[in-house]
């Protein structure tokens, strides 16, 4: 472990992984990271001989949705007509049908795709070479997708999240009206460093 001795901090670490740490915050900030809810999405990539979607069955990109746990199947809309082996999307499963698919292990996860993903394509099984999940509720720097705000959430907790709290302010697409994308990160840095600026003005 390496120490740092600094002025100001502004701290990125993912409301879901700070709420399990011993932070020296105020209360009212201490609430407002564990008020932070997170979305369960997993996904699944298939890869296969060759591109029987678009051989076989005329599919160039696209989606098909699906009411099963895997959500979705999403075709790559790049190097068509290629030849050879290609990933497609096999599964992006969110709230409970995410749970669902991060309580089992990679090889059942993959199992699932191929036998929910082959009631559109029965080429899967005979087509299948390999895949991978990643479940982003078990990885342990993130443990969860993205932040999920309520509206009562937001209202009770979120100017408690992004104020300056003594010398630290919070960044990241937590603290945005953005979640889940990378302009939220962005916007929550340019306010993060605004409220800084501000505070060691008039520190
Ligand atoms: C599957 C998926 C698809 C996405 N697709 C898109 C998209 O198409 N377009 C888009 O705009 N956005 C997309 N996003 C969202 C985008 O990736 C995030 O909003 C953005 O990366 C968040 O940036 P951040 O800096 O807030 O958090 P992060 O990038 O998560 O950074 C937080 C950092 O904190 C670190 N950390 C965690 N714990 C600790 C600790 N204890 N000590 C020190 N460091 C720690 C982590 O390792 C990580 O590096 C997607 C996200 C996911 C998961």
């Amino acid at each position: 472990m390496r120490e740092v001795k600094a002025d100001w901090c502004v701290c990125t670490i993912p409301a879901s992984i700070l709420s399990q740490l011993d932070v020296q915050v105020s209360d009212t900030m201490k609430a407002a990271i564990r008020a932070v809810g997170y979305s369960t999405q997993v996904k699944i990539g298939l890869e296969f001989k060759r591109r029987f979607w678009e051989e076989d069955d005329h599919i160039y990109g696209g989606h098909s949705f699906t009411s099963q746990t895997i959500g979705l199947v999403s075709y790559p809309n790049n190097n068509m007509f290629g030849k050879g082996p290609a990933v497609l999307l096999g599964a992006f499963a969110s709230d409970a049908a995410g749970l669902q698919l991060s309580g089992m292990t990679p090889e059942q996860r993959i199992e699932t795709a191929l036998a929910q993903g082959e009631v559109f394509h029965p080429q899967y099984r005979k087509e299948f070479m390999n895949g991978v999940a990643v479940a982003w509720s078990r990885v342990p720097w993130m443990m969860g997708c993205t932040s999920r705000w309520t509206d009562e959430n937001r209202a009770q907790h979120y100017q408690n999240l992004v104020a300056m709290d003594g010398r630290l302010v919070l960044a990241g697409e937590h603290a945005s009206y953005y979640g889940g994308w990378m302009e939220g990160s962005l916007l929550s840095s340019l306010d993060a460093i605004t409220r800084l600026h501000k505070a060691a003005q008039e520190a």
